[in-house]
């Protein structure tokens, strides 16, 4: 698979970082975790086809992971009439209110083509590409609300994407999956906790490869990338544009 990083800001976006967004591309298809870039402007200015499109996984509901995806939906639901997309929001009330959206510019939303569907702790995606499996995060446990990180298993190998933590990592919201078991990648977000907080779990993380995306403060960057050769396993920080392959 080939991951792509699209957007790489934290919750604000930057002069040369829109906000999150990552493009995982396996056989020709195209998945997102995340859709806080411009999203469908950025793969028009790519020249992707828009019919590999296939689905979005957002992590939770913030402007930063969620905000591309009115203008997507509207414009794949009206003028790009050969696309089809599975678009995963994590409450009922951000599906209600983006859908609303769309069919308040255009007059109508069509569903058959532009699916928005409800992403829960249960819910598990598979086509003949690739398997995504959410894990519950606590970044909005405060406000009773869901987050996930994902999974994702294409072509014998395994990526883990974080999506946004908890502001108290130390309380035990690093990823278990990721110290439990060998993942060929995993990326991070370095938002929400200091670098000392997660040292302790680096030294745990059974990835091969770590890279920290959603960076805030960005004099974080040189702390990270300090850390690399550290725990055995390249780490460092991604910039829009960034490609991966694995
Ligand atoms: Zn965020
Ligand atoms: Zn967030």
């Amino acid at each position: 698979m080939r991951i792509t990083f699209l957007g790489t800001s934290h919750g604000v976006p930057a002069a040369d970082r829109y906000c999150s967004s990552t493009m995982i591309e396996v056989n020709g298809s195209l998945y997102f975790i995340d859709a806080g870039a411009p999203l469908i402007d950025i793969l028009l200015r790519r020249g992707a086809d828009l019919d590999r499109v296939r689905a979005i996984f957002t992590t939770h509901i913030h402007g930063d992971h969620t905000n591309g995806i009115p203008a997507l939906a509207d414009l794949f639901s009206w003028y790009f009439k050969t696309t089809s997309v599975d678009i995963y929001m994590t409450e009922q009330a951000g599906i209600d209110a983006f859908s609303a959206m769309v069919r308040t510019v255009e007059g109508g939303l069509d569903e058959a083509r532009v699916r928005f569907r409800l992403m829960t702790a249960d819910t598990v995606y598979e086509d003949e590409n690739i398997r995504v499996t959410p894990w519950p995060t606590r970044h909005l446990a405060a406000a009773g609300r869901p987050a996930y990180s994902y999974l994702v298993e294409a072509e014998g190998k395994k990526a883990l994407f974080s999506g946004d933590l908890s502001q108290r990592l130390e309380q035990g919201d690093f990823p278990a999956y990721a110290l439990a078991n060998e993942v060929d990648l995993m990326v991070c977000e370095m938002a929400h906790f200091g670098v000392e907080h997660v040292l302790p779990y680096l030294e745990k993380c059974r990835a091969k490869r770590l890279l920290f995306n959603h960076v805030f403060p960005l004099d974080k960057l040189e702390k990270i990338n300090a850390l690399d050769g550290r725990f055995g396993y390249p780490i460092r920080t991604v910039d829009d544009g960034d490609e991966v392959t694995l």
